[in-house]
């Protein structure tokens, strides 16, 4: 076969696992050779997303050394969205279908063979599903369950338990380049680019080395930034709170005319603070939201770009 593969993964300060993971791919890319299923051509591609320690140095050694592996290096950490969005956009003219993977082996690297089985019978995406979650905290599970769930409910299609392992084709990558948003969620825009789609399991590990670079602050707010660039829900549903608070005001008011009127005097010190508490909460929510969506717009028109290559190291 003539098709050639390129296996993406985005590198920050991994310097402790590039060894082993370049070990393994290498072997991978190997057979896969071997078994007549990909080109000669095929490259391991590893994005330095301006780490601070010796990744892009090891990185540019094992190019030296053996040209399946190919570097692109970032002037600076972009994370790990714009890093994959990186190494893929150079991928895209070099290759026939490319495999975005973690650095860190968390994503089964035999798990590869299937996707590009399935490229075979004609699939454009195949996305690399978690068969489990058992090997995750309680607190990762119950999070995540959370995550997907919320972003359904708002109408972003999400594929469940499917982080960033997937293989794309060609003519997939080229769609993904249309998408130019400077938020870019790539787990909510990949389903919008269609083609025949199907998914492959696999086992998902534990960190090989090193430590995650995903600490719960930085988890939460890519949850946020999932939801406020896939979905304008939450506004229309703060409108909504917004209505029916004032509805239950008018009701209160109408309520206290009408004891009023009876002879009643109303000693609602308490509730009077509460309902004033309650309001300001609201509105500083609301704002809040409103606000998130105002700085995407700000950030949107200023069209800037969403990353700055410095080297790439390819060679056939
Ligand atoms: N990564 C990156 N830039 C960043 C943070 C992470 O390129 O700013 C890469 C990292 O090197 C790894 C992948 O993104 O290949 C996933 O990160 P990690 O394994 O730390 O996340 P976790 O699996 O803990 O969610
Ligand atoms: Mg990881």
């Amino acid at each position: 076969m003539n098709d050639i593969l390129y296996i993406v993964v985005p590198c920050y300060n991994e310097e402790e696992v590039l060894p082993e993971t370049s070990k393994r791919l290498k072997a991978k890319m190997e057979s896969l050779v071997g078994a007549g299923k990909i080109s000669r051509d095929s490259r391991i591609m590893f994005v330095n997303d301006g780490s601070r320690d010796r990744t892009w140095e090891l990185i540019a050694q094992l190019h030296a050394a053996d040209h399946i592996f190919s570097g692109v290096n970032l002037t600076r950490n972009r994370g790990h969205q714009n890093a994959l969005l990186a190494g893929l956009m150079t991928a895209k003219d070099l290759c026939d279908m490319a495999i975005s993977m973690d650095a860190d082996l968390q994503d089964d690297v035999d798990a590869v063979d299937a996707m590009v089985d399935k490229f075979h019978a004609g699939c454009d995406i195949v996305y690399g599903v978690r068969s489990s979650r058992e090997k995750d905290t309680f607190f990762k599970r119950f999070t995540a369950e959370g995550f997907y769930r919320v972003m359904n409910f708002l109408g972003a299609e999400t594929v469940f338990n499917h982080a960033d392992y997937r293989l794309l084709s060609r003519r997939a990558l080229e769609g993904l380049s249309e998408f130019r948003e400077v938020n870019l969620f790539l787990r909510g825009i990949v389903p919008m680019i269609g083609y025949t789609t199907t998914t492959v399991e696999y086992e998902r590990g534990e960190r090989f080395a090193g430590e995650s670079k995903y600490p719960l602050k930085k988890m939460l707010s890519f949850a946020m930034e999932g939801i406020t660039s896939l979905s304008t829900k939450p506004i229309r549903y703060i409108t909504m709170l917004g209505f029916l608070i004032f509805i239950i005001a008018i009701a209160m008011l109408v309520y206290s005319i009408v004891r009023w009127a009876m002879g009643h005097t109303i000693l609602g010190w308490a509730s009077v603070m509460c309902s004033v508490w309650a309001i300001g909460g609201l509105i500083l929510l609301s704002l809040g939201v409103i606000g998130e969506y105002i700085g995407k717009i700000y950030l949107e028109t200023k069209g800037r770009p969403r990353f700055l290559i410095e080297d790439v190291l390819d060679e056939k």
